[in-house]
């Protein structure tokens, strides 16, 4: 439709051979990238941010579905390419040269923005909890729609009393829907990672009243951070929260993995500072 040629022959005119080091896997599947830029519900006019575009392939499938994107690439040899896609959808498409742990995506949009990424593990990680943490709620960004190793994507899904259960399940679920969206095998990958791949679509929701997220934060990462333990012991160095739990009706004898997110929000509310 776009009269772009195939990945693979821009990835072989361009020497794109993939970097490990940047954690490059890339995908070439038009089908598969398409029934991924439709996860996020309808772009068309929409503003997308997409971190670590590569070669472009699920640049295009954005593009197709109608949205603006604006593409943070830190690798240079892809932005040959990426021009070439910018070509074919004149006005469409802003590519930055960068590092986008360095670049606050408020500072490039005025408006409300959808987040997609197929992003390395550590990078894709550091970045949604990064976007996840903000005190102010709900965010700029209107959706994110990541992928992940599958076993990264089940934490941030999790429920209660399952071992997946943890801090990035309480991130994810406490303001915000997040769902498990869709599986992508190893296969469809050039080159193929070790593991399988899942994308999680995640949308804000509303933030339960006079809970500070520090707060919530440091809650959590004492009570996981000894997950086996009784909470009597974990949250010990919470100051307030042992009598938080008791004025709580939560025993101290239960688990971390063992609250529900309404019970770590009821500690973290009881926890925070009042305004
Ligand atoms: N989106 C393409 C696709 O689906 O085929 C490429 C995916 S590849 C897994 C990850 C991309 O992210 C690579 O192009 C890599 O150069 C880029 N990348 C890695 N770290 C980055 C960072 N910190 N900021 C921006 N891009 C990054």
């Amino acid at each position: 439709m776009s009269g772009l040629p195939p990945l693979r022959e821009v990835i072989a005119r361009h020497g794109l051979s993939a970097s490990k080091a940047l954690g490059q896997n890339f995908l070439f599947d038009e089908q598969l990238l398409d029934r991924i830029a439709a996860i996020p519900g309808s772009l068309e006019g929409q503003n997308v941010l997409e971190v670590g575009p590569g070669p472009g392939g699920l640049t295009r499938a954005l593009l197709r579905a109608g949205a603006h994107v604006t593409a943070i690439e830190m690798d240079r040899r892809c932005l040959p390419a990426l021009a070439e896609v910018e070509a074919a959808f004149p006005g469409k498409l802003r590519v930055i040269e960068g590092d986008a742990l360095k670049i606050d995506p408020a500072t490039l949009f005025e408006g409300p923005y959808h987040i997609v990424a197929n992003l390395p593990y550590n990078v894709g990680t550091a970045l949604f909890t990064g976007w996840l943490s903000g005190e102010a709620w709900p965010p700029q960004w209107a959706s994110l729609t990541l992928m992940f190793q599958e076993e990264v994507a089940r934490r941030i899904v999790a429920a209660p009393d399952t071992s997946a259960y943890g801090r990035l399940a309480v991130l994810a679920q406490w303001r915000s829907r997040a769902r498990l969206a869709m599986k992508v095998h190893r296969s469809a990958f050039t080159p193929p990672p070790k593991v399988m791949s899942a994308i999680v679509h995640v949308e804000p929701g509303a933030a339960p009243a006079g809970v500070s997220m520090r707060v919530l934060e440091r809650v959590t990462e004492a009570a996981f951070g000894q997950r086996r333990k009784m909470l009597r012991q974990s949250l010990k160095g919470v100051p307030g929260a042992l009598e938080a739990l008791e004025r709580l009706g939560i025993d101290p004898q239960r688990r971390a993995e063992t609250l529900s997110i309404d019970e770590f929000v009821s500690v973290a509310r009881a926890l925070s500072p009042t305004a």
